[in-house]
């Protein structure tokens, strides 16, 4: 990949690492709020349900931002851009659409084609159980 692309691939996860750091900051400001309001008892179920929520958006903020570390880690060794599989290099269309994407077009295309036959192959079984249930 070129230069230029690698840096405008860096601004971009810097940025995103910015702003889900800086949303995690505003998360733990309420969480701090919330738990000085603990004597409301009443309103106590509200609360854990939304801090339940938060914690939630949380995480996956937090899963987000390891792949961004990850991309950046990558910039930096100089293999951003090459798929995990195969070795080559990762559709420049795929990549300014998911720029987290460690595989090419063709091997998440094939991962996924597994997946759907191994969900199928669990599906296949179960209703076989449930037909030789049905004649027994
Ligand atoms: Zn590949």
């Amino acid at each position: 990949m070129k230069k230029e692309a690698l840096k405008k691939f860096k601004r971009v996860f810097e940025m995103q690492r910015r702003n889900i750091l800086f949303n995690d900051r505003i998360v733990r400001e309420d969480f701090s709020v919330c738990s000085d309001d603990r004597f409301d008892e009443v309103d106590q179920a509200a609360t854990d349900i939304e801090q339940s929520m938060r914690m939630r958006l949380c995480n996956r903020e937090i899963l987000y931002l390891k792949k961004v570390e990850e991309a950046l880690r990558r910039i930096e060794e100089g293999t951003f851009g090459e798929c995990d599989e195969c070795g080559e290099e990762i559709e420049r269309r795929r990549l300014e659409a998911r720029p987290t994407a460690t595989l090419c077009v063709s091997c998440k295309e094939e991962q996924e084609r597994r997946e759907i036959l191994t969900a199928a192959g669990r599906q296949h079984k179960s209703l076989g159980e449930a037909f030789s249930k049905k004649l027994a």
